[in-house]
């Protein structure tokens, strides 16, 4: 059975079929638009592409925003128009086709789960490490919800008392000091507090302070520059502290750190790893997650909305 996963986000939207085995045989895409109705009209347009080629049986949404526990209602999402929206039933009705709607955050898990780093755990925990964190708890394979359908909310953890002030309305947010965007804003704090130690990131920075980006730090700390080297260590500290309280509510089996910094997993996972072995509570005396890279990059999240696809299709 084929079915088609779609990742709907703030500036793409990307469709594919996947197989029964997990692998994307066709892709399509197109950009984000402003406006409900036309958000609709592309995701219909680039499922409608892969549906003239392929045999398809359902389609499955994943979407940067708050799903509803009916998981076919968009409660909210902060980069795109929909505000309790019942976006299955009107993508459905469009395309004659069953629709399911799951968090981005979920869906990766469930693709990293079915085909990838979680396969086999019986509670597994995703950490998706981009713009802010994206957190996913899964047990026996299922996704946890909570009751509202908006846990685990992780990156808004408050790790630092009186810390970084974050979009959310609290400060010091875990996401703050553990992500794509914190790595920029450490680099940036260590570089102003002595710009003569990094003439690589100096460069970068004059050019344009704006445009500093995790990815440009994870290069230079690549490239040795020390206070680039210095902002990864500070990541791997905080996601090592989180993890560990993660952990000791959970108590998961295995974690998996995805998104896109996790590009750069073998500058800070060694350390963070370690900081969470000191940082766990009775660390020494209980048996300790496995802490693993993800494996499908950036289509975790469409192939595991494929898959939710399939399953839910089977089930009705
Ligand atoms: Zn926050």
């Amino acid at each position: 059975m084929r079915t088609v996963g779609v990742d709907v986000g703030g500036t793409s939207v990307r469709a594919g079929v996947v197989d029964s085995t997990g692998q994307i045989i066709d892709t399509a895409r197109g950009q984000t638009p402003p406006g409900e109705r036309a958000l609709e009209d592309v995701i219909c347009a680039v499922v409608g592409t892969l549906v003239e080629r392929h045999d398809v049986s359902a389609v499955g949404l994943a979407v940067a925003g708050f799903v509803g526990a009916d998981r076919a209602t968009v409660l909210f999402a902060p980069h795109l128009p929909w505000r309790a929206a019942p976006v299955a039933d009107r993508v459905a009705a469009r395309l004659g086709l069953p629709v399911v709607l799951e968090h981005d955050a979920n869906a990766a898990a469930v693709g990293e789960h079915r085909y990838g780093a979680l396969r086999g755990a019986r509670v597994g925990l995703l950490v998706a490490l981009g713009t802010g964190i994206g957190g996913a708890l899964l047990l026996d394979g299922a996704v946890f919800r909570g009751a509202h359908g908006v846990a685990p909310e992780l990156g808004h953890l408050r790790l630092v008392p009186d810390g970084r002030p974050c979009g959310c309305g609290k400060s010091g947010c875990w996401e703050r000091y553990c992500s794509g965007t914190a790595l920029a804003a450490t680099a940036l704090d260590l570089l102003a507090a002595d710009p003569s130690a990094a003439p690589l990131l100096a460069r970068e920075v004059a050019a344009d302070p704006g445009a500093l980006t995790g990815r440009k730090v994870a290069a230079a700390a690549r490239e040795g520059d020390p206070v680039a080297q210095r902002a990864v260590a500070d990541l791997a500290h905080w996601l090592g502290e989180g993890l560990a309280l993660a952990a000791d509510v959970y108590d998961p089996e295995v974690i998996v750190i995805g998104g896109g910094v996790s590009e750069s997993a073998e500058l800070f996972l060694d350390d963070a790893r370690a900081h969470y072995t000191r940082a766990l509570t009775g660390a020494g005396h209980r048996p300790l997650a496995r802490i693993r890279p993800a494996q499908l990059g950036d289509d975790a999240g469409l192939v595991g909305a494929a898959a939710l696809a399939t399953e839910s299709h089977r089930s009705a």
